[in-house]
């Protein structure tokens, strides 16, 4: 089956606050690939990506004041191609159940690059 996506994809980069280095590692990494794209974060994350990397972000409200919410939005209402959230599970988190809302729909990074 064809794929339909578009070459400039829609994509959500969200980490919980012990994997934020691990975000912009990552970021970093693929700067280059990323600057193809258009761009989501929730608020601390975009804060730190746009400062850090100098990368245009559409920056969403922080994770536990709904963030997370409004990514589910953005997939319910097929606005997005792609989430990738670098999950910690070993904390819990004040939106726990936006966290595990959103878990079946991204790739998750918890260990390593
Ligand atoms: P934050 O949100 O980028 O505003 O810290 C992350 C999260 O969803 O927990």
């Amino acid at each position: 089956m064809a794929s339909s996506l578009p070459k400039q994809k829609r994509i959500a980069l969200v980490a919980h606050d012990h994997k934020k280095p691990l975000l912009l590692a990552w970021a970093k990494q693929h700067l280059e690939q990323l600057r193809q794209h258009k761009l989501y974060a929730t608020g601390t994350a975009g804060s730190l990506l746009q400062q850090q990397l100098n990368l245009p972000i559409t920056r969403l409200l922080s994770g536990p004041i709904g963030g997370d919410q409004q990514i589910g939005a953005l997939i319910d209402t097929e606005k997005l191609d792609l989430l990738v959230f670098f999950w910690d599970p070993l904390t819990s988190q004040p939106h726990d159940p936006d966290v595990k809302a959103l878990a079946p729909c991204c790739l998750g990074y918890s260990h390593g690059l």
